[in-house]
């Protein structure tokens, strides 16, 4: 390698300014470039150095600047000069010089290649026409979104990672949406068959149209040169305006092939562990070169790490990179997705563990070794374990069975926290850094904050999938430390949930993009999407499953049911107050019967029918809508039931029409949503037989009028409820009741309920009291407005969901055979009723059960020995 003098710095020309391109820019002058090396920059590029992998989020609004890895302070104050739009075509080694387009030539000491890559495009008849796109730069995204939107149907070549990004964007722009994949799954790379086709599964739930085992055969434009159709090689001809070729890469060696470097034999220039090339003044670092473990890696990770070996190695510092960790999680058209270690147990003598629930969506596969370590896995559907697993993949000291570490947490699981990862366990692969220097950056670093973690690590900064593992560790060493953690709902939001609500009603916004654009970053998360959802349905009472709303919407609310632990649903209609005809009971009844329901009598005074299929539940609930019931909402954030008692009107002690006020105060808030669930109840005296004191909002009759309780709470730590006001009448009640709810709802935190919200309320009980009663915040009348405004605005969700048929597609267990049941959804029968089989019983042969969710033990051999 060049030695240049400690008193004349070298040259070092870097040729492409991509993500490992910057990479390698920062890990040389941490290492100390500063005296070495003087560098320039050429790049193909308009622009500086941005995160691709995020490139996505463009179709929802990030911009360039907000993507961009580089800023100017960087390059100035490390001296280094940045050509953009200028492309190196040409190498001279022997001269060491470099050409570019324009006609520029620079002489280098050292010149390091971080070219990337290209689309692969196939050459078919007609690749070429107009509307036919690639999938890699801003400019290509830019291109896309402006065909777009004279578009009406996309076909995206390429069922892989970025085959379904691209879909993902095309859906989210309005396209009718079509993937062809060449394999027989999608994403065959990570995900093994089981994955696969869970995958597809829900991907097609979400209206794309998936085709596999198909090749592109012939693009066909129209008269006027536009692209018209595709045809298949199965003979499925599509009618399409619009096509993205995402049919994987290939990387930019051609530089290093015109001036006689060697390259591998798929493509990449090839490097040796320190990142050289054969040329001693040559370095290759990224998707353009080829690994000396002789791989070619199409993820960051692996990238950063070759940036970080060549820098190192151009700084005399030893360096070394032997192979990379492929490991990738992401949300699909919002299906979340991780494959991590050897997803394909190619190891000798891999064993698999598999926990498989085809209803609940959730797919997901330990690879072992022989001797019992953690070799990779495959997660569809849930991939809530990936931040513990995946930097455990090579030990052997897991920390539960690993049976037990793939089921859910209700089925008797033991999903480990991070809490159980060792300090040198990998949190973040992008950057390598582990969980003791995570915890470090807040114990020794005095790191306040997730924000200040990522900035001192750089963990959480690459891909960001490890983010929310991060921000655990971040939270528990905190909270260890006693410092407070601060108060914003996530990583992309630095407000609470009650900032938020009040921002989303003073600007009337109404989707979940333009608040993370103005007042956010990034896509958000499971956490904020949820929170959103729910203030957006509180103060715009829409239908919850709309447009963008459906994609932020937790599980349950995602198909107005109840996911129960074998993957069926509940189906639960209001009863309000309780009260119910004898032909609503045959009604409900008949259906149960009709459709093998198991029916049980709730705590909340209703009935609820257990045991649903997803295709199921529209007939049902068809039946059930015709017989004049509405949705429980049993599986919202919102109001579910005002118990009563039978009050005066049956009873002899009662004092008051308990069952009458209960009934008006569930119609009144049904489909309220809120930051938790809500319980109320009606009593018709102080003997308080529907337990009002332990409900959100109780009230007991008296002889002068009701008393009303607040901040009641059952469950775990059980809460007795404060009396906010006495002896109202039915007006000042309700009015009550009223401000109450609208109060909590705009104050209260994240899955807050009322009794903690109360606790925690400055001034407690007597504050709550002068604001809603004296109305000393003066906001009484909105309070007021906006609780009117739910009233007149609400409409039954199963209702409006059967009277369109756009709705109702989500309600099918297989896209491509919408009359097929899931077979895996399984019971057995129990006192007369139906029950989900345990795990135990799947083992039994098929036959001898009605059914049962599938798991195969640690003993299945995937590959002989
Ligand atoms: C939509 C999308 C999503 C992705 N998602 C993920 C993900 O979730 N996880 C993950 O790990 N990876 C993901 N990737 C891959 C990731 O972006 C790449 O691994 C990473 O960008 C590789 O960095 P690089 O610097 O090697 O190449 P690039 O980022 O492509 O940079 C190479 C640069 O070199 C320039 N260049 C090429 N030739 C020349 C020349 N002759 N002269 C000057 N400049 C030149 C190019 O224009 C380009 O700007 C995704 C990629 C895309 C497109
Ligand atoms: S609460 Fe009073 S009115 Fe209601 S059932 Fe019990 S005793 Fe009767």
């Amino acid at each position: 390698m060049t030695n240049p003098s400690p008193t004349a710095p070298g040259h070092l020309v870097l040729v492409g300014h991509g993500m490992v391109g910057q990479r390698f820019l920062e890990a040389l002058f941490d290492s100390g470039a500063g005296a070495r090396w003087r560098v320039t920059v050429l790049a193909e590029e308009p622009r500086p150095a941005y995160d691709r992998v995020h490139l996505t989020s463009w179709f929802a609004g990030t911009t360039a600047e907000e993507l961009s890895l580089c800023d100017d302070d960087f390059l100035t104050g490390h001296g280094i000069e940045l050509r953009l739009g200028d492309p190196v075509t040409s190498v001279d080694r022997a001269a060491r010089t470099v050409t570019t387009a324009a006609g520029h030539t620079l002489g280098y000491d050292a010149l390091v290649l971080a070219t990337g890559s290209y689309p692969f495009v196939p050459p078919v008849p007609g690749h070429d026409a107009t509307g036919c796109h690639v999938y890699r730069t801003l400019d290509d995204v830019a291109g896309i979104r402006a065909e777009a939107a004279h578009a009406r149907t996309g076909v995206v070549v390429g069922g892989g990672l970025l085959g379904l990004e691209a879909a993902g964007a095309l859906t989210e722009m309005g396209l009718d949406t079509h993937v062809v994949e060449f394999a027989p799954r999608l994403m065959a790379l990570q995900v093994d068959e089981g994955g696969g086709q869970l995958l597809r599964r829900r991907i097609e739930e979400l209206g794309v149209t998936v085709h596999t085992g198909a090749g592109t055969q012939r693009i066909d434009p129209g008269p006027d040169g536009r692209v018209a159709a595709m045809e298949l090689s199965d003979g499925t001809v599509l009618d399409t305006d619009l096509v993205v070729f995402s049919a994987g890469v290939r990387p930019r060696d051609q530089l290093a092939r015109d001036c006689g470097l060697p390259v591998g034999e798929r493509g990449g220039i090839t490097v040796d562990a320190r990142c050289r090339t054969a040329d001693p003044h040559i370095w290759a670092i990224g998707e353009c070169a080829q690994a000396a473990d002789g791989r070619v890696y199409g993820l960051v990770a692996p990238g950063y790490a070759m940036a970080e070996a060549a820098a190192r190695d151009l700084t005399g510092h030893d360096a070394s990179f032997t192979g990379g960790d492929t490991s990738t999680k992401l949300k699909l058209l919002g299906v979340d997705v991780a494959s991590f270690g050897d997803p394909h147990g190619t190891a000798e003598g891999a064993l698999e563990v598999l926990y498989a629930n085809s209803r609940a969506g959730v797919y997901k596969k330990l690879v072992l070794g022989a001797d019992g370590a953690l070799l990779g896995g495959v997660l569809v559907g849930d991939t809530e374990s990936y931040g513990t697993l995946r930097p455990l993949v090579g030990s052997t000291r897991l920390p539960a069975p690993p049976e037990r570490l793939l089921l859910p947490a209700t089925g008797g699981g033991a999903p480990a926290g991070p809490g159980a990862l060792p300090d040198d366990a990998v949190i973040c692969s992008c950057h390598n850094v582990a969980k003791g220097v995570i915890r470090r950056a807040v114990t020794d670093q005095g790191c306040a904050g997730v924000t200040e973690v990522k900035k001192c690590t750089k963990a959480g900064t690459g891909c960001g999938s490890c983010l929310k593992t991060v921000t655990a560790i971040v939270e528990s060493e905190l909270a260890a430390s006693g410092a407070e953690v601060a108060p914003g709902l996530c990583e992309h939001f630095t407000h609470t949930r009650a900032e938020l609500y009040e921002i989303v009603r003073a600007k009337g916004i109404t989707t979940f993009s333009r608040l993370v654009d103005e007042h956010g970053t990034g896509e958000g998360c499971e956490v904020c999407k949820p929170v959103v959802a729910s203030i957006l349905a509180s103060l715009t009472n829409t239908y919850v499953l709309d447009g963008e709303q459906a994609a932020l919407q937790d599980t349950n609310d995602h198909v107005l049911a109840n996911l129960q632990r074998n993957g069926s649903y509940s189906v639960v209609p209001r009863v309000p107050g309780g009260e119910i005809t004898p032909e609503g009971l045959i009604t409900i009844g008949e259906i149960a019967r009709d459709f093998g329901l198991y029916t049980k009598i709730t705590g909340g005074q209703r009935i609820d029918l257990f045991g649903a299929r997803l295709d199921d539940l529209p007939r049902i609930w068809r039946r059930l809508v015709d017989a004049g019931f509405e949705s429980g909402h049993a599986y919202g954030k919102a109001l579910r039931t005002v118990k009563s008692c039978v009050g005066e009107t049956w009873c002899r002690y009662g004092v008051q029409d308990s069952v009458a006020l209960a009934i008006e105060l569930e119609l009144r808030y049904r489909g309220l949503r809120s930051p938790h669930k809500l319980k109320a109840a009606v009593s018709g005296c102080a003997r308080e037989c529907a337990e009002a004191q332990s409900k959100d909002f109780g009230v007991i009759a008296t002889s002068a009028g009701w008393n009303l309780y607040v901040g009641g709470n059952g469950g775990m730590t059980p809460r007795h409820a404060d009396l906010l006001a006495a002896d109202l009448d039915r007006d000042t009640l309700i009015r009550t009741i009223d401000r109450f709810l609208m109060f909590y709802i705009r104050t209260a935190d994240r899955l807050e309920r009322t009794a903690p919200w109360l606790e925690r309320l400055d001034g407690g009980l007597d504050h709550l009291r002068e604001v809603v009663l004296d109305d000393s915040l003066g906001i009484c009348a909105d309070l007021d407005e906006l609780m009117q405004r739910h009233i007149e605005t609400y409409q039954d969700e199963w209702a409006a969901t059967l009277a369109d048929p756009d709705r109702l597609r989500r309600f099918v267990s297989f896209a491509n055979a919408p009359d097929v049941p899931d077979p895996t959804v399984r019971f057995v029968p129990e006192r007369g009723q139906i029950r989900p089989a345990r795990p135990e019983e799947a083992a039994a042969p098929d036959g001898e059960l009605v059914g049962a969710t599938v798991i195969a033990g640690p003993r299945l051999e995937v590959r002989p020995r």
